[in-house]
């Protein structure tokens, strides 16, 4: 990546080392993750946000891993690249479930001529 180093405030944030990055998620998850905006909370007792609300907002994909809700975070830098990649996902997903749809009625249409054979022989 050629963002400037550091200046992203949650790139010190631990990634496993040669863990996928967002963008490699976001093509490569079997479903289409979503990507959110929200703040978030350190955990720290005595950090600001623990009663206040929250660091960010920051760009984050969800998805479902089995029963688990998993998230990742997505750099400032990364976070067009990934908006394109979900938003081409989600058209496609769009377009092969209008398709499986209309598979569905045709094979309702065919069974439907199929009966009306059978009645008449
Ligand atoms: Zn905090």
């Amino acid at each position: 990546m050629s963002g400037a180093p550091g200046r992203d405030p949650m790139d010190c944030v631990p990634g496993r080392r040669g863990s996928p990055s967002a963008l490699e998620l976001a093509k490569m998850l079997y479903k289409t993750p979503a990507l959110v905006r929200h703040r978030v909370r350190c955990g720290k007792p005595s950090c600001r946000c623990a009663d206040g609300e929250g660091h960010g907002p920051y760009w984050f994909l969800h998805w479902r891993d089995g029963g688990v809700q998993r998230r990742r975070y997505v750099r400032q830098a990364d976070a067009a690249a990934v908006r394109r990649v979900v938003a081409r996902r989600q058209r496609d997903d769009r377009a092969a479930r209008r398709a499986a749809a209309l598979a569905i009625t045709d094979l309702r249409r065919l069974r439907a001529w199929l009966r009306e054979l059978e009645a008449g022989w």
